[in-house]
Parts: C-alpha cells; sequence; structure tokens
C-alpha cells in the first residue's frame, strides 16, 4: 500500500464497497463488544471506578503528546476501551442526576449525521440537516402547543444556550438598535432562587451584567412566588430600570418545581402595562421538564396505558402547569436529557420566528453562505456558525418512541419515585421529603434528629444553629453515599433550597440527597433496595440521637 492508500484506508469507501463496509462494521463490533463485557447490572460504572491518584491530570498533561507514526485500528480500538472502564453507567441503580443513557434511535441519528456530517449552517451543505430540523421544529412545536406556522426555532447548545438566545432576544425586542450599539444599561432579568445558572452566564455574556439578574423567591412547592416577582419588578422600574425578561422554570433540576406561567404572564403583563413598558420576553426553561408536555393531550379520564391513579394523578398535576408552556415566547427541549438521545441535542423554540429577524445578520455580512439562488435555509441568527446536525437524532427517537413511547417511559419515572416516597415515609420515619408537592423524576431527602421535620424548618421554626446540625448530619450521610456509589448511586445537593431562621434574618442553604431516576432499567421492583442502602447510610453515619426539639 501506498503512503495515500494507507491514508484512504482510515476514512468511509468512496464507492461504497463491501469489504471496506465490514471492516468498519468490525470495529464498531468490538466497540460495542468491549462496552458490554464491562457491564453489570448491579454497578452503576464500567467495571470498577478508577482510581485517581492526587497528580491524575498533571501526570497525562505531562505524558500526552501527538505520536509522531500514527497507530493501528487495535490500538485505536484499545485506548478508546480504556476510556471506558471505570465510566458511569446507567443501569437501575444509577440515581444520581440527569445524565442519561442514549437509546439506539438516538445514537444511530447522531451515527448518521456524523456519516453525513453535513453543515447545519446552510441546507447546500447540510440538506439533511435542514429537513430534520424543520420537521422537528413542528413537532415539537405542536407538543408544547404553538402554532407551528408562527413558530421557529433550532437546535442548540444546551438549555444554557437556549436562556441565553432568549435573553438576546428579549434584549433586541426592547431595544433593536441595541444589535449595533451595545446593549442599555438599565436592563433587568428575572428568575427563581431554584432556577438554573444559565441566567447569571447569560447575563455576563450579553453584558447586561450579573447584577442585573434579580432572583425571586419560591413558594413551598419550589415555583415562583408571583407576588414577590410583582414586588422586584416594582422595585426595579421606581429605580428606572427596565424589566426585559423573565425565565420561567418548568422543571428544576433539584426539587422539580414548575413555575405557573400563566400567573407570571399575567403578573408581568399587568406590571408593564401598569407602567406604559413594552411586555417582557417569558423564556420557559422547560430543558428537563418540558417533556411531560407529552402529557398535555393525554385523556386522562379513558387512561388508554393504564397508569394507576396515582400516577396518573401526579401526571396531571404537572399538566396543570404544563399545558401552559405555550404562554412562553421561547422555551426548551433538551433531548439529551429526557428526550434520551446523546450529548449535545437541545432544541430552542420561539413562538413567532419573526423575533429571530431581529438578532439575524444581513446577508451581505455573510458573503460565503446563504441568500444564493439555491439554498434558502441559513441560520445565520445562531451564535454558532457551523452548526451539527443534532435535530437527526432527535428525529430518530421522536420517530422509533413516539407519542405512547415517551408517556410509558416518563410515567414509569413517576411511578419509582412515588412508590419511593411511600416506602421512605413508612420505612425510615427520620427522614423528610423536601419536595413531597412534586412529582416527578426526583426525589429529595433530609436527615433529621428526632423532633425535627422539614415541615418545621420551613417554616423558620429551626435556629441557625439546628439547620448547620442537620445539614452536616446529612453531610456525612452524602459522604457515605459518594464512598459506596459503585453499588447505588444517589445525587445531593447542598443548596436545595434557603430557609429562615428563628433567631436572625439570614436565610440558610439547605443539604439535601436526591434520588433521580434517570435509567430506563429503574423499575418499581428495585425501589427496596435503594430503601435498605439508605438505612445502611444512615446506621453507618448517625452515631447518638440526641432529642432536641424546635
Ligand atoms: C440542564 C438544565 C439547563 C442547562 O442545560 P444544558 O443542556 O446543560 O446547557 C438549564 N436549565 C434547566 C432547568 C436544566 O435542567
Amino acid at each position: 500500500m501506498t503512503k495515500m492508500k494507507e491514508i484512504q484506508s482510515f476514512f468511509p469507501s468512496e464507492d461504497g464497497n463491501r469489504e471496506s463496509r465490514e471492516h468498519f462494521i468490525e470495529l464498531l463490533t468490538s466497540v460495542l463488544e468491549n462496552m458490554d463485557q464491562f457491564k453489570d447490572t448491579h454497578q452503576v460504572t464500567l467495571g470498577p471506578l478508577k482510581e485517581k491518584s492526587a497528580g491524575f491530570y498533571e501526570e497525562l498533561t505531562n505524558s500526552s503528546a501527538v505520536p509522531q507514526k500514527g497507530g493501528s485500528f487495535q490500538g485505536m480500538i484499545d485506548q478508546l476501551t480504556d476510556l471506558m472502564k471505570g465510566h458511569p453507567f446507567q443501569s437501575r441503580y444509577f440515581l444520581t442526576n440527569v445524565l442519561p443513557m442514549a437509546s439506539i434511535p438516538g445514537l444511530i441519528g447522531q451515527f448518521t449525521a456524523s456519516l453525513l456530517n453535513g453543515n447545519n449552517l446552510w441546507d447546500v451543505y447540510g440538506p439533511a440537516g435542514a429537513e430534520a430540523e424543520t420537521k422537528v421544529i413542528s413537532m415539537m412545536s405542536k407538543i408544547a402547543g404553538y402554532d407551528h406556522q408562527q413558530s421557529w426555532g433550532y437546535t442548540t447548545w444546551g438549555g444554557q444556550g437556549a436562556v441565553f438566545t432568549g435573553l438576546r432576544l428579549a434584549i433586541a425586542k426592547y431595544a433593536p438598535s441595541a444589535v449595533e450599539e451595545g446593549v442599555p444599561n438599565n436592563l433587568y432579568v428575572f428568575s427563581s432562587e431554584q432556577a438554573h445558572y444559565s441566567l447569571l452566564k447569560s447575563a455576563e455574556a450579553t453584558g447586561i451584567g450579573r447584577n442585573h439578574v434579580i432572583k425571586v423567591r419560591t413558594k413551598r412547592d419550589h415555583s415562583m412566588d408571583e407576588d414577590d416577582l410583582q414586588k422586584k419588578m416594582e422595585k426595579v422600574i421606581e429605580k428606572g430600570g427596565i424589566p426585559i425578561y423573565i425565565v420561567a422554570t418548568t422543571g428544576t433540576t433539584d426539587n422539580f418545581g414548575i413555575d405557573n406561567i400563566q400567573q407570571i404572564y399575567a403578573t408581568a403583563t399587568q406590571t408593564t402595562q401598569k407602567h406604559l413598558l413594552p411586555s417582557v420576553h417569558i423564556h420557559a426553561d422547560s430543558a428537563l421538564g418540558g417533556f411531560y408536555a407529552f402529557f398535555n393531550e393525554y385523556d386522562f379520564s379513558s387512561n388508554p396505558l393504564g397508569f394507576d391513579d396515582d400516577v396518573l394523578a401526579g401526571l396531571a398535576q404537572i399538566r396543570s402547569r404544563m399545558q401552559y408552556l405555550h404562554l412562553a415566547d421561547s422555551l426548551c427541549f433538551d433531548f439529551q436529557k429526557l428526550g434520551q438521545t446523546p450529548y449535545v441535542t437541545s432544541l430552542f423554540l420561539v413562538k413567532n420566528k419573526h423575533d429571530l429577524s431581529l438578532i439575524d445578520l444581513d446577508a451581505a455580512e455573510s458573503p460565503y453562505v446563504g441568500n444564493r439562488g439555491y439554498g434558502e435555509y441559513h441560520t445565520s441568527y445562531t451564535l454558532e456558525c457551523s452548526r451539527m446536525a443534532s435535530s437527526i437524532s432527535i428525529l430518530a427517537a421522536l420517530q422509533l418512541f413516539g407519542v405512547e413511547g415517551y408517556q410509558v417511559m416518563l410515567a414509569n419515572y413517576i411511578q419509582v419515585n412515588l412508590s419511593f416516597r411511600k416506602q421512605l415515609n413508612e420505612q425510615i420515619p427520620h427522614l423528610s421529603i423536601t419536595n413531597p408537592d412534586n412529582p416527578g423524576p426526583v426525589t429529595a431527602f433530609r436527615l433529621y434528629d428526632k423532633g425535627f421535620d422539614w415541615d418545621r424548618e420551613a417554616s423558620g421554626l429551626c435556629t441557625k444553629e439546628q439547620i448547620i446540625e442537620t445539614n452536616d448530619r446529612n453531610e456525612a450521610l452524602f459522604e457515605y453515599f459518594g464512598e459506596n456509589r459503585a453499588e447505588i448511586f444517589l445525587g445531593d445537593t447542598k443548596k436545595f433550597d434557603l430557609v429562615p431562621c428563628s433567631n436572625g434574618e439570614e436565610l440558610i442553604p439547605v443539604y439535601v440527597s436526591k434520588m433521580f431516576t434517570i435509567s430506563p432499567y429503574t423499575e418499581i421492583q428495585h425501589v427496596p433496595d435503594v430503601i435498605n442502602f439508605i438505612k445502611k447510610a444512615i446506621k453507618n453515619t448517625t452515631k447518638s440521637e440526641v432529642s432536641i426539639s424546635c
């Protein structure tokens, strides 16, 4: 083989010959076989966890360099296999956070997109992506309740990218000249205390500034307190500020609180009208929870999929909020989360496609692509230039699962959580569920000393010292969970909520553990194992039972 012939063998064939294809399939088979070898239904990692010394990354930095001579396919496979060792794997006891397993349609869709390797920037370079993107925008617009003839969107860099572009639109809608002249310095944005930190980054990156992000209090169900929103909007306006953007989180990551978009919309409209200001742009941060809009059209009375009564009640409660998603000016579906496709496959949607023209480039400013006699799909409004066609993966998943497939899977998460909550309450009285009002894929729980519970603590009846002591108790618990995560992998957070204390003005952050169901393999029959694991952890971390009451 000449050198150049060898290099050509690194590529898929030019003529579609069988020999080359079979070699390619062999390589793929090796990757799959090697991964399967590491799998164990009672392990949440591929093989044992990798031990990492303190200098692990430094050692890699020092020892890594591009090899002078190329290697072999076998060497490449060996190196990839080595990367798999100890990697998290979403078997039934993988209960830590939103880190889903990518489904086969999602993977094959992504693979197809990679094989075609079109550039989703322009349909002349990436026709498959343009077609798939148009389809999934329409499909998901209908699920969200948007008018598919008015709406538009694109796949982007995460739920964070969606929050960011929502803000770009909000700025351009209030001050169209900002695109040329820069951002006025009196613009303000709002989100709840439970919102994702995406908004902070977006405020920095757009030039609005992090100090212009106003955090709104949340209610006991962890949704935004609309009265506090109104107060804070009024205060901003009084001082000459302009509210332009509200992020309504529909499904918070830690506790699945769902903001009431209908109320937020009413509050925002009332407040801006009163002051003769233009309306604010509302972005539904539905990155995680938006998928539950798959139940917006479910027939709850005939219950065709036969869900249990408590599951049905939970789903109905979620729908009572999700049915107002369409009131938001923009929203997002993170398909790499509950959509079961690989990273990163986020879909950003806008209710009114004309909004995007406010941030679009002039044709003259993109001389290489778009606006020729040929090709009519040019995404010059995205922050990205070149774009991967992640819509192909989304399309494959939507086609294979269908609405019902998603309904079955999403309902299973609720069912497992409801069963877990029931068994926790019955068997471990010292644990409080700290998101009892939010049915969803996540249950947060906190361990107390005798005489304490979440109800009293959240009502401000505990002293600062007592809250901190409870935090320590829970930190010990999640240290144990962390050390034993190879067995059952739970999650935790050190800022689940902020609670008032009885002996001061401060709000104190609260530490909780979380069970996040994200594996399709977790079913209700696995719940007792999780309960026993928690019992063992409590036994191992709790020293004495001092009884103080608050
Ligand atoms: C995950 C998440 C984000 C961030 O999304 P990325 O895809 O990680 O960028 C933002 N908001 C919410 C509510 C989320 O759950």
